[in-house]
């Protein structure tokens, strides 16, 4: 496409498919995520592979002056974001509202509405001046429907659905398309990230049924931003085969 894009989060799953395939159709793209090693290895196999030119950044999205900070001084060759994959997000903890911690309502809460917000104000003021961008918004199923223990992410991921809403009013005239993808289970570090780096609790999600890839939703991604202009794809809800609902899947369903 021969565009920029900025990927939040593009050190792990989903983000880091995002950078892969956006590398194979030629696009430049900014990797940020806070495991700065990490988008140092991506960039110089990106670039390697795909003859593409990639910027890492060292950033954590809940920390509002250094997302401005190194987002609204960007090289100029890198000021032109075409496209901006608000990826960077997490779940922590799967207690019940009462039994929650509160530290992980608030990084989530940061995290997922917060600094997608952060970003977003960085970047969307250079697209609607330019009267041109795409803005994709990981959202989830949990947007959409909750589950025990789910509340306060649900409630960031729903926040997030009503966010792409908004802003497809606010830029309508402007040229600008924002799209929400919402997935079901896709097996990343999410689950680790979740339960706290306990390898067991994280493998057990993931057992007995065959979840959706990173590059699954990689692939929607790209579908959805190389459509033309003039056509937005609002919100791809995107399942695994064997999950109906949040919380209905193969492995529990009564047959
Ligand atoms: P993942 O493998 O854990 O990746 C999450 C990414 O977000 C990592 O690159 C992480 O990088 C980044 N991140 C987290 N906090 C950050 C912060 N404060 N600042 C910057 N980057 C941050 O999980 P994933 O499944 O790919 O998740 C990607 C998105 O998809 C999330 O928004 C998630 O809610 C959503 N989603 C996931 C699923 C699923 O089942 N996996 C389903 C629906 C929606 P660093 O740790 O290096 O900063």
């Amino acid at each position: 496409m021969g565009k920029i894009a900025l990927i939040t989060g593009a050190s792990s799953g989903i983000g880091k498919a995002c950078a892969e395939i956006f590398a194979q159709n030629g696009m430049d793209i900014i990797i940020a995520a806070r495991r700065h090693e990490r988008l140092i290895e991506l960039k110089s196999y990106l670039e390697k592979q795909y003859e593409v030119r990639i910027l890492p950044i060292k950033l954590d999205v809940t920390d509002k002056n250094a997302v401005l900070e190194s987002l609204l001084n960007l090289p100029d060759d890198w000021s032109d974001i075409e496209v901006l994959i608000n990826n960077a997000g997490l779940s922590k903890g799967l207690e019940k509202l009462q039994d929650g911690k509160i530290e992980n309502w608030e990084l989530m809460i940061d995290t997922n509405i917060k600094g997608l917000l952060y970003v977003t104000k960085a970047v969307l003021p250079k697209m609607v001046e330019k009267n041109s961008g795409t803005i994709v918004n990981l959202s989830s199923i949990a947007g959409h429907e909750t589950y025990i223990g789910g509340n306060v992410y649900c409630a960031t991921k729903a926040a997030v659905l009503q966010l792409s809403k908004a802003m497809r009013m606010d830029v309508l005239g402007k040229n600008i398309r924002v799209i929400s993808i919402d997935p079901g289970m896709v097996e990343t570090e999410f689950s680790m990230v979740r339960f706290d780096q306990d390898k067991e609790k994280a493998d057990k999600v993931y057992e007995n049924i065959e979840p959706l890839k990173p590059e699954d939703i990689a692939k929607a991604i790209y579908f959805a931003i190389s459509a033309p202009q003039h056509v937005t794809i609002e919100d791809m809800v995107i399942m695994p085969t064997q999950q109906a609902s949040a919380l209905l899947n193969i492995k529990n369903y009564n047959k």
